[in-house]
């Protein structure tokens, strides 16, 4: 038997794909590593130390796209050389030999360069040596007055027994999922409850309570999607999402919004699928909700969250409470660690409900299994070819395949696999920005529940598609790789003030749609460019969220803009000509840290194939047997934290499965 539980063994072997920093044949003693290095220590300046280039080197052999990443260690070798360092530098000297400060100002002028691919190279380097410093324990940490994780994690078994093949493999079943979080979870313990014989291929690992580190460097490594290096090709717009057993739903914040009515009124008009407005998908709302346990009674609001209140109440504006999926959450300041994995258990992901309830009913959950290839006959799916533990073959033979790999993978497994037409287009982003705000007392941000309050005070004014105003968790790594970096001494200033910051996060709901396509090794890649509307959008809720900081207290609020603007509060005019002069700066192409924690509507639902991926019934279009059960369903940007969307619509995805198979 090659098939073999994970539990036996213990925590899950290292996937070679997910640390393959020598992917591209570079390591230690490269000349690439040579020239991080000196990049670095011009970026991190005092904050530097001598693990960053190796991290750095980690890092990048994470990303998805072999191409970008060989041109990036192309140009990091072409730096060393003497021709290299003068057509990037201007002079002759190759980078590996430049000081601090010397490397310092070379960064410095990419940063500021007219000429975007210079530009761009500021932009790869810096947030990645950013984040190696900040991300793991080290002096550039210790300096933040972050604590780093509160304590081990508990000493309590695993309650799954995933299966991780170590050797060629095929089989079986009636249907087989991709993916296991928010969509692949519910569609797989419905499905394995309706009688079926259910397959779920997950390509991450398996973590359970015993194996949440807290440290931010592992969880990046080992639960987001290519260890947060995915970003949209212009690097304007980092993506996070979640990819290890369990999906976003182990990492996420737990807010727990129904669909609001008025966008399932507009998806059904976008879409033609009456399902929307008939009752079908409320009732699907209304099950996965119970599942979850949702609720408004577990929004006890840390710091942070008390000074986003606090502020919206001074301006008499809306302040909510944010249902969250919790059962039995402890609220306190341990929560802020939660998106790398709650260790309580209180977060009701996937991992501890409908995986759960699949595993109790028959399903087999693989871990480890990327899913590369669904195989079709005669126009019908046949099952899958996935690659397992990073070189075994895995072929699952199927009456039916469900995608459920989220809305960046979803549609790159169904390019690769052929499928055309619309597959990929109309991808939303829900980009975010956000105003920071530095106060007298210590906030520390990183701490407390995860998202307790919210506003939707600009949907009132500006109507659907307005931004709405949140926070989130920050920690160190995340925290360097978006705050505006000026110089090296400049940007340890603003680390070494971490504790005193808090931020008011710009959620906004994009218009503009942007595209997933297939690189040449088979990877997505994601095309976006922020639209000139949703730029308008985004100023206005950023203005918001400065006002918001200066009501609660903040001495200094300021932009996470490539030029850091700010503003002291109670100064005359200060926050209308900062509203003004943030908006004129811009955010889109690089000019803004932009973060997307929603990425949905790549494989979207709807009646006519011109505008849609798959059919009113989660068919795809071209294919017979192979259906979606994801974000990339959603005809247009759902507007709220969208993770009950994704349910509600895997629900109702796994009754017409169901019913296709009966
Ligand atoms: C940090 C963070 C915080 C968030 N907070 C919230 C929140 O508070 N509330 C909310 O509503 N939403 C939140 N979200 C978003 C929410 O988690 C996602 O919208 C939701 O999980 C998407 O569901 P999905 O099924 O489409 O994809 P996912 O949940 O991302 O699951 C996709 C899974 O497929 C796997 N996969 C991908 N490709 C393959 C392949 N080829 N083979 C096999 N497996 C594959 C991935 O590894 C992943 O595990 C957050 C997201 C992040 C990253």
């Amino acid at each position: 038997m090659s098939l073999s539980p994970t539990e036996a063994g213990g925590a899950p072997a290292p996937d070679p794909s997910r640390t393959a920093a020598g992917g591209a044949g570079v390591g230690a003693g490269s000349r690439q590593e040579a020239v991080l290095a000196a990049l670095a220590a011009g970026i991190l300046g005092p904050a530097w130390d001598p693990a960053v280039p190796g991290r750095m080197l980690e890092i990048l052999g994470r990303a998805a796209g072999r191409r970008d990443r060989d041109r990036l260690l192309g140009v990091l070798r072409a730096l060393d050389t003497r021709a290299g360092a003068l057509a990037f530098t201007g002079r002759p000297a190759p980078v590996s030999g430049l000081g601090p400060a010397a490397a310092e100002a070379v960064v410095r002028r990419w940063a500021a360069s007219r000429l975007p691919p210079v530009r761009r190279l500021a932009a790869a380097v810096g947030p990645v040596a950013l984040l190696a410093a900040y991300a793991r324990p080290g002096p550039a940490r210790d300096a933040t007055g972050y604590p780093g994780p509160l304590g081990p994690a508990p000493d309590v078994p695993r309650r799954l027994a995933p299966l991780r093949p170590d050797g060629d493999e095929e089989l079986t079943c009636d249907v087989a999922v991709v993916g296991s979080g928010a969509g692949g979870g519910v569609v797989a313990a419905e499905l394995a409850r309706a009688g079926l014989d259910v397959v779920v291929l997950e390509k991450g690992g398996y973590a359970a309570e015993r194996d949440f580190t807290h440290q931010e460097g592992d969880a990046y490594r080992d639960l987001y999607l290519y260890g947060l290096t995915l970003t949209t090709d212009d690097l304007a717009c980092r993506i996070l999402a979640g990819s290890t057993l369990g999906g976003g739903t182990v990492v996420n914040y737990s807010t727990s919004f129904p669909t609001p009515p008025a966008v399932l009124a507009e998806w059904a008009e976008v879409s033609g699928v009456d399902a929307f407005v008939s009752g079908e998908v409320a009732a699907s709302l209304e099950a996965v909700a119970a599942r979850l346990g949702v609720t408004e009674g577990h929004s006890r609001p840390g710091a942070r969250d008390r000074l986003l209140e606090q502020g919206l109440e001074r301006l008499g504006w809306h302040a909510g409470p944010l249902p969250r999926n919790v059962r039995g959450c402890p609220q306190d300041a341990g929560c802020g660690w939660c998106g790398f994995g709650c260790r309580t258990g209180a977060k009701q992901s996937t991992l501890v409900t409908y995986l759960e309830d699949a595993a109790a009913a028959g399903a087999r959950l693989v871990v480890g299994a990327d899913a590369r290839r669904v195989l079709v006959r005669d126009g019908r799916a046949t099952g899958l070819e996935a690659v397992a533990g990073g070189r075994h073959r895995l072929v699952v033979r199927a009456r039916a395949v469900v995608a459920a790999a989220g809305a960046i993978e979803t549609p790159a497994l169904l390019l690769r696999s052929g499928l055309g037409g619309q597959v990929g287009r109309n991808l939303r982003l829900h980009p975010g920005t956000a105003a920071m705000g530095a106060f007298a007392e210590p906030v520390r941000w990183w701490e407390g529940t995860l998202q307790a309050r919210y506003s939707a005070e600009l949907r009132g004014r500006l109507g659907p598609y307005a931004p709405l105003l949140e926070t989130v968790p920050v920690h160190p790594g995340v925290a360097a790789a978006a705050l505006p970096w000026r110089s090296a001494a400049d940007h340890r200033a603003q680390m070494e003030r971490l504790a005193d910051l808090s931020l008011v996060a710009v959620l906004c709901r994009d218009a503009g749609a942007g595209r997933v396509l297939l690189d040449r090794d088979g990877s997505p890649r994601v095309r976006w460019r922020l639209r000139a509307a949703d730029e308008a959008r985004m100023a206005a809720g950023l203005a918001a969220a400065g006002e918001v900081l200066a009501a609660a207290g903040a001495e200094e609020v300021f932009s996470i803009q490539r030029r850091r603007l700010g503003f002291r509060p109670g100064e005359p005019g200060a926050a209308h000509d900062w509203a003004e002069t943030t908006r004129r700066a811009g955010f889109g192409g690089g000019r803004a840290a932009l973060f997307s924690y929603h990425q949905m509507g790549s494989c979207r639902i709807g009646t006519d194939p011109a505008a849609s991926a798959v059919g009113p019934d989660h068919r795809a279009h071209e294919v017979d047997g192979l259906y979606v059960a994801d974000a990339s369903l959603f005809p247009t940007a759902s507007g709220v934290n969208p993770m009950l969307s994704v349910m509600a619509l895997a629900h109702r995805a796994a009754a017409k499965v169901a019913a296709a198979l009966a």
